[in-house]
């Protein structure tokens, strides 16, 4: 069983990388970005609680994060791996992650840092805008979004750096050429 974290800024190409990872290695994947759309969409009571938090580009809190991930994976005991997308974003909810993949029997094995620059992610999220549907794509909701990986997430690195978890790879490039890199980091 290999269980995988993808993380990246926004714009990292965190979805187009997914995609390619679950078909080749079979991943359940697990997109918290994509829960909360979902839940929003379906006006479910969760999905009332975070809206005013997703659509002004800021963290959920960490206890109702945690909570429907832990049931996400919960409801997936027959998964041969996990591949984790958009979690953790914070300290507290990568040592809850190790928690449950422990109290699992399992682990997670490795996580796939996507170097991209600021200045990279927000040009790409510009052009994204143009197509995108998505209520958190306007300016002001992107730089914010932005920010919180800046100022929160971003401590999630030197945490599974210093456990030798950590593979970095360059996010800017050919899409296939990253993809390959992801593989090698992963094999
Ligand atoms: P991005 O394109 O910014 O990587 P996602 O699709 O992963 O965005 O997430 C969209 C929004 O959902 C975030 O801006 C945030 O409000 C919320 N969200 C997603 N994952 C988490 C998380 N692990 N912790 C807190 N909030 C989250």
């Amino acid at each position: 069983m290999l269980n995988v974290v993808i993380f990246g800024p926004p714009g990292a190409g965190k979805g187009t990388q997914s995609e390619k990872l679950i078909e080749k290695y079979g991943f359940v994947h697990i997109s918290t970005g994509d829960m909360f759309r979902a839940h929003i969409k379906n006006q479910t009571p969760l999905g009332k609680k975070v809206i005013e938090y997703t659509d002004n580009g800021l963290l959920v809190p960490d206890s109702i994060t945690i909570d429907m991930l832990q049931e996400e994976v919960n409801n997936n005991p027959q998964a041969k791996g996990f591949l984790f997308d958009g979690f953790p974003r914070t300290v507290p909810q990568a040592e809850a992650l190790d928690a449950l993949m422990e109290k699992n029997g399992s682990a997670i094995h490795a996580v796939v840092a996507l170097e991209v620059t600021e200045e990279e992610v927000r040009g790409r999220i510009r052009k994204r805008r143009e197509v995108s549907q998505r209520a958190d794509d306007e300016d002001e909701k992107v730089n914010k979004r932005i920010d919180e990986y800046f100022n929160k997430t971003i401590h999630v690195l030197p945490f599974y750096e210093q456990q030798g978890r950590l593979e970095r790879v360059n996010g800017i490039g050919d899409i296939d050429e990253i993809f390959e890199n992801i593989c090698k980091a992963l094999a």
